[in-house]
C-alpha cells in the first residue's frame, strides 16, 4: 500500500458494532471490567484509550514502524525519550534543533545529571568527535530549525551504531511523507504532531515511533506512569489531519518552491535557507533522502535587526505566530519568538542572526504569498 492510501486506511477500520466509518472520540475515563483485574483491553484512559490506540496504529505504519506512542505534546513525547536515561549519561546533540527541546535538555535534564554536549552533526566529524564511554544517545533534527541544517541520517546513524548509541530523529519539519529515518537505520522518530501531522494549528502533541519492542515497552511504562498522553479529542483531530497530510504535503512543498526561488532573486534579500535551493549546502543529501523538500524556510533581508522585527509585523497573509506545518503561512522572528530560550551568545554560535525570519509556507495561492512578501519586502 503507498503512503496515501495507508494514512487513509491504517488502524482505521468502521466501528464493529455500529459501522461507523470514523473512529469515535472515547471520551470515557474508566472502562467496566468483567472480572476483577481482567479488563476486556482498556482499563484506565492514563494507560490507553481507542482514539488514542486508533492514531498509534495509523501513524506507526507511516514511519514503516511497529509501535507509536502518542502525546500531550511534541515536548511531552521528547520528555517521555529522555526519561529512560539515567543521572551520569551523556548525551550528543545537534546544536541547531526546536528552542523548546533546547530549553528542556539544558534547564530539565541537565539538573538531573544527564550531560549535554551540542554539535553541528551536518559535519559528521563532529558527532564522533563528541562521543564518549557514557554516551548514551544521538539526537538529531533534519531538516533543522531555523536554519534548515540537513544531516545525512544514514551516515550519523553508522557512527552512533559503533558506539551502541540510541539515535533519535525528530522528523516534524520533514513528516513521514517526506523522509522516513527508521528506514534510514535511526531507532526512534519523534513527531510533534502539532504541526504538519494536525495540520489545522488546533491541537497540541506528539509521538514517539520505533520498531524496537523494548524500547516502545520502555516508553509505554513512562507515558503510563507520568501520565503524558494526548487526550481523545486531540488524537481524533490528528487522525482528521494525517487523512490529507499527502495532498497538503504537496502543496506545501509546491509553494515553498516558489517562495524560496522569488526569495532568492529579490534584490532586498541577502540569503535564503532552503534546502531545495540547489545552493544549499544539503541539498544533494536531503536530494538522497528526502521525497521532496518541504515547506519551511528561512532568509535574511538586506536590512538592519530593527527593521527586520518591524517586517515580520508587516506581512497581510503571513501571520506573525510561532508553531508551523499548519494550512495557514506564518511568519516568525525566531530570535524574539521561537529560538528566545537559546540565549543570544548561543544562537551567533549556531549561525542564527538577530535578523533572521522563518516562514512556515501554507497551502494558500502562491500567488498570494509571494505578493505578501513582496509588499514586505518593499518596506526596507
Ligand atoms: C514544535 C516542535 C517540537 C515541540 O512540539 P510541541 O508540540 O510544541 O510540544 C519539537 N520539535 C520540533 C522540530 C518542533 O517544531
Amino acid at each position: 500500500m503507498h503512503f496515501a492510501t495507508k494514512a487513509i486506511h491504517q488502524g482505521q477500520e468502521p466501528d464493529k458494532e455500529t459501522g461507523a466509518i470514523i473512529t469515535p472520540i472515547y471520551q470515557a475515563s474508566t472502562y467496566v471490567q468483567p472480572a476483577p483485574g481482567q479488563p476486556k483491553g482498556f482499563s484506565y484512559s492514563r494507560t490507553d484509550n481507542p482514539t488514542r490506540q486508533a492514531l498509534e496504529k495509523n501513524l506507526a505504519p507511516l514511519e514503516n514502524a511497529r509501535y507509536a506512542l502518542v502525546f500531550s505534546s511534541g515536548l511531552a513525547a521528547v520528555n517521555n525519550i529522555l526519561n529512560t536515561f539515567k543521572s551520569g549519561d551523556h548525551v550528543v546533540s545537534a546544536s541547531d534543533i526546536y528552542g523548546g527541546t533546547y530549553r528542556l535538555f539544558t534547564r530539565v535534564f541537565q539538573n538531573y545529571n544527564i550531560e549535554f554536549t551540542f554539535v553541528d552533526p551536518t559535519d559528521l566529524n563532529n558527532i564522533s568527535g563528541a562521543i564518549k564511554a557514557n554516551t548514551k544517545l544521538l539526537w538529531l533534527e533534519t531538516p533543522s530549525n531555523p536554519l534548515l541544517k540537513v544531516t545525512d541520517i544514514k551516515a550519523a546513524v553508522a557512527i552512533g551504531k559503533k558506539s551502541q548509541l540510541t539515535v533519535v530523529v525528530d522528523n516534524t519539519f520533514a513528516t513521514p511523507y517526506l523522509q522516513l529515518p527508521l528506514d534510514l537505520g535511526a531507532d526512534v522518530v519523534l513527531q510533534s504532531t502539532t504541526k504538519y501531522l494536525g495540520g489545522h494549528s488546533d491541537i497540541v502533541g506528539g509521538a514517539v515511533i520505533t520498531n524496537d519492542e523494548k524500547l516502545h515497552e520502555q516508553y509505554k511504562f513512562y507515558q503510563n506512569a507520568v501520565g503524558t498522553g494526548a487526550s481523545p479529542l486531540d488524537c481524533f483531530l490528528v487522525l482528521r489531519g494525517i487523512k490529507t497530510l499527502a495532498l497538503r504535503m504537496e502543496r506545501h512543498c509546491e509553494n515553498a518552491r516558489a517562495v524560496a526561488e522569488f526569495l532568492e532573486q529579490h534584490s532586498k534579500v541577502e540569503k535564503v535557507y532552503y534546502p531545495g535551493l540547489p545552493g544549499h549546502p544539503g541539498h544533494e543529501i536531503a536530494k538522497k533522502q528526502m521525497r521532496d523538500f518541504g515547506a519551511m524556510l528561512s532568509f535574511e533581508p538586506k536590512c538592519t535587526d530593527d527593521q527586520a522585527k518591524k517586517l515580520v509585523a508587516s506581512t497581510k497573509i503571513f501571520s506573525l505566530a510561532e508553531s508551523l506545518g499548519c494550512v495557514r503561512s506564518l511568519i516568525n522572528h525566531p530570535p524574539t519568538m521561537t529560538h528566545a530560550s537559546v540565549p543570544a551568545d548561543v544562537r551567533k554560535k549556531i549561525g542564527i542572526s538577530e535578523k533572521l525570519i522563518r516562514l512556515s509556507v501554507g497551502i494558500e495561492d502562491k500567488r498570494d504569498l509571494i505578493a505578501d512578501l513582496e509588499q514586505m519586502l518593499d518596506q526596507i
